[in-house]
């Protein structure tokens, strides 16, 4: 325990929401602890993204005591409490409990009466287990409550297990993670082969961590991540696809790139574009990928939200007109070449990291608009320019001239173009043409929208 002269949190720097759940768990009598990266990051001297709390108040006891409180989660049940800006996350302490199994759960309470029981229930179908593992010990569910002991021990890495006791401002380190902070270590809690096992996700947690704080993986953490690579491809693809993001939106994504080749799990999240990389010559796709990664980081570092169609069209993009160039030289148009290149890439790779439908559909437009910078003349620039996807697909057309040097003259036209429109638009110099084909489309879509539903005025249809 590090009582409060020795440690630099600071309740000023926890938000008031946060303050409020601890202390109003404490007052019911509950133990209520500050938890995970919060700590961590107050520790450290950095902003929290959030807060969490864990506390010995079962789920049913948390909902009681707070009016706006939702209880979410089947593979991790925990309170949600909402506040008009923030939800912070309580959790009760959960136990380790690797050796509680499935059969020795509780079975349901038979039915009432056996006369009453529908003929077709089964009276002896065991209630849903708290906790649930793959033969091999990957955990599915993990609802078994514990001790805050407990609770630390069963947190990925030991700079994520420190508690802040709301009751005396402690900070309680069951797993030596205090030392790690000042070493700048990600390590895993316990045996690093085992816990990466029970949850693959983890591994690609570890690289987040160390590249968002600059920490190093401690040595057999990285060994073990190395051996398990593989196993990430046993994780739930939507869950990856959430972590992806994560991955490389948090301004660090070049650190981050350059830590998942080295670990080797950049191919096992994304098998054909490592597989990419690897066979070209003189480095160059990795010169790109570092490049658009630059990008990426400059715009989260200005404060920038990237969407994550822009992130995913910026990574896969030289890849895609690579394999479309292909098609493309044997005579396919370039649309139907993208579509075919991309619906293709979109299948494999979802079976890893699940991109959604409408996030794919909007990265293949990204990359389809790159033929229509070609049509500088009559009204296309216009009528492109004004299309609500165009600010994207303009910033990849640019880093791309900026990255090959290709087709500078097309660049600077579309410079002056958008510069004129820009002028035109704030009504500082006033360029005739492409003012009057502003309006006249501007025009002619507000009437489009006025009309009337097509079932309402023409039943046929
Ligand atoms: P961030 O700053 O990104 O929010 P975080 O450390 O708070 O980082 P969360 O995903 O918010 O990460 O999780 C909160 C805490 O829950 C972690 O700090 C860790 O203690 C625990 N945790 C989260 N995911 C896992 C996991 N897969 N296995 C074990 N513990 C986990
Ligand atoms: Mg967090």
């Amino acid at each position: 325990m590090i009582p409060r002269a020795s440690h630099h949190i600071s309740r000023r720097y926890i938000s008031k929401n946060a303050l409020k759940v601890l202390y109003r768990l404490k007052d019911a009598g509950h133990l209520a602890y500050l938890v995970g990266g919060g700590v961590r990051d107050l520790l450290l001297g950095r902003e929290p993204k959030d807060f969490d709390v864990a506390t010995d108040a079962h789920p049913g006891e948390i909902k009681k005591l707070f009016k706006n409180c939702r209880l979410i989660g089947r593979r991790f049940r925990l309170a949600h409490v909402y506040f008009h800006d923030e939800i912070i996350e309580v959790a009760t302490f959960r136990s380790l409990a690797s050796d509680v199994h499935e059969q020795e759960e509780t079975p349901e309470p038979a039915a009432a009466s056996e006369t009453s029981a529908p003929p077709h229930s089964d009276r002896k179908r065991p209630r849903p287990p708290r906790l649930l593992k793959t033969e091999e010990g990957m955990i599915l569910r993990d609802n078994v409550f514990g001790t805050p002991e407990e609770d630390a021990l069963r947190r990925d890495f030991t700079v994520n297990a420190l508690f802040y006791n709301i009751a005396d401002f402690s900070v309680i380190d069951y797993v030596a993670g205090m030392d790690d902070l000042k070493a700048g270590l990600i390590r895993t809690i316990g045996e690093p082969v085992q816990r990466f096992i029970e949850d693959p996700v983890r591994m690609v947690r570890a690289v987040r961590f160390a590249a968002m704080l600059g920490f190093d993986l401690e040595e057999r953490t990285m060994q073990a991540l190395i051996e398990q690579r593989e196993r990430v491809a046993l994780a739930s693809p939507a869950r990856l696809y959430e972590e992806v993001l994560k991955l490389f939106l948090l301004g660090e994504a070049e650190k981050v790139y350059h830590l998942l080749r080295k670990t080797g799990l950049f191919g096992v999240l994304f098998p054909s574009l490592g597989e990419w990389f690897e066979t070209e010559s003189e480095g160059y796709p990795n010169v790109w990928i570092g490049k658009a990664l630059e990008w990426i980081d400059g715009c989260v570092q200005a404060g920038r939200q990237i969407q994550p169609h822009v992130l995913l069209a910026f990574m896969f993009g030289r890849f895609v007109e690579s394999k479309t160039s292909d098609l493309v030289a044997v005579g396919m148009h370039p649309h139907a070449a993208i579509d075919l290149v991309l619906s293709e890439f979109f299948r494999e790779q979802s079976a890893r990291v699940l991109i959604p439908k409408k996030t794919a559909l909007l990265v293949r437009d990204m990359l389809r608009d790159q033929t229509r910078f070609a049509k500088t003349s009559g009204r296309a620039p216009l009528v492109f320019s004004s299309r609500p996807g165009f600010a994207d697909a303009y910033a990849y057309f640019r880093f791309v001239r900026e990255i090959t040097g290709d087709n500078q003259d097309l660049s600077a036209w579309w410079a002056e173009f958008l510069r004129h429109r820009h002028d035109a638009a704030s009504g500082e110099s006033i360029g005739r043409q492409p003012e009057a084909l502003h309006h006249r489309q501007r025009r002619k879509r507000r009437r489009k929208r006025r009309r009337p539903p097509a079932a309402q005025t023409d039943p046929v249809l």
